[in-house]
């Protein structure tokens, strides 16, 4: 359960795991399912639905009092509607709680290809992985041989990134929060380089030291000091692809970024982007995906929290870095 509107930093005690009993009937005439659900996702965009949402927001906030709501993997177990039908695996909007009777079934999508496992809709072939998949392939353009930087780079989305530059012929260096987040950047996704960005009391010098030649593409996921170091860094004619700014996402007041001009002075493309305005190619990312996956082409790391009453600890700790590799919660197997 949501509580009420947050400000500041998210705790666990802003959610509460509560035990009830469920009324899992469709409402008569309407269009819906009912799922049991099998894994949750947690996503850094959640924390943007705990704010009372004012001045330009894509996201609706929450309701104080209800179930939150994201991204997760059910089994279908009655449905009213023709698309549907019990015993689909779906993946898509849904409730964090155990079974949900689901009326919203714009974006929820069938799950097709059960080889791989069912928790990877929550990621590398659901929202995550595609905005991965965009924010590179589209925002970037990327060429062999460029230098690619990754900020948040061993989560979900940073490590996809990685792996799609490497398979590109770039050179690709990535920054993460603890030592074994750098292991992992270099030995299992095959990073060019890699650094703790806690353990650096000059980002530019760190920059510097990477890229001595300068950065032609910033995958860009947390903002902050990171964006102000980088903007020093990158070539003229650069691309900055704008995923996200979790730095931010926990402050009432958001940091100024200071170096703003060296997107004049070194004609840098920036461009922000919303995953869910690419949806259309979601079935060619899937193809693109699963041979990937089913011919060891890309890596793919999750943590995985079991249980619903492991949630709350899930959520907040990736607003401190406690996840490696895409956060996920386990709540059922089927
Ligand atoms: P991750 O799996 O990367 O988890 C979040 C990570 O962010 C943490 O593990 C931590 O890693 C890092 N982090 C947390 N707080 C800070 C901070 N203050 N400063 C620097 N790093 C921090 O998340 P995702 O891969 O799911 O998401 C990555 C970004 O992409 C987010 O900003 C998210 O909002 C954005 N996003 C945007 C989408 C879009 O449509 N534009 C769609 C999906 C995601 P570490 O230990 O390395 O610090």
């Amino acid at each position: 359960i949501f509580k009420d509107y947050v400000s500041g930093f998210l705790k666990e005690s802003d959610m509460q795991v509560i035990n009830g009993t469920l009324k899992l009937k469709l409402p008569e005439g309407s269009n819906g399912i009912v799922v049991k659900n099998l894994y949750l996702s947690c996503d850094p965009y959640m924390r943007n639905r705990m704010t009372r949402a004012e001045g330009p927001n894509i996201f609706t906030s929450f309701t104080p009092c209800s179930p939150l709501t994201g991204f997760g993997v059910a089994k279908v177990l009655d449905s009213s509607h023709p698309n549907f039908k019990k015993g689909d695996l779906i993946w898509g909007t849904t409730g964090w709680e155990e079974y949900s009777v689901i009326t919203e079934l714009e974006g929820l999508i069938k799950i097709q290809h059960t080889d791989v496992p069912l928790s990877y809709y929550t990621g590398i072939l659901g929202m995550p992985g595609l905005s991965a998949y965009v924010g590179f392939y589209e925002v970037c353009s990327p060429k062999k041989g460029e230098y690619v930087f990754i900020s948040a780079a061993s989560g979900a989305v940073g490590q996809l990134v990685g792996q799609f530059a490497k398979l590109m012929g770039c050179y690709v260096v990535g920054s993460a929060g603890s030592k074994e987040k750098v292991d992992l950047l270099k030995r299992k996704f095959g990073f060019d380089d890699a650094f703790n960005y806690k353990e650096e009391t000059d980002l530019d010098a760190a920059l510097k030291r990477y890229f001595p030649e300068g950065i032609d593409i910033y995958f860009e996921n947390v903002g902050g000091k990171m964006l102000d170091a980088v903007l020093l860094n990158m070539k003229d004619h650069g691309r900055i692809s704008v995923c996200g700014l979790i730095s931010q996402y926990n402050l009432d007041q958001p940091e100024g970024v200071q170096n703003l001009m060296c997107l004049i002075y070194k004609r840098i493309h920036m461009k922000g982007f919303v995953v869910t305005d690419y949806y259309n190619i979601y079935p060619k990312f899937l193809d693109v995906m699963l041979s990937y996956i089913r011919e060891g082409k890309i890596m793919y790391v999750e943590d995985i929290a079991e249980g619903l009453e492991s949630g709350p600890a899930a959520l907040v700790g990736l607003y401190s870095g406690r996840n490696v590799g895409k956060q996920v919660v386990l709540i059922a197997r089927e």
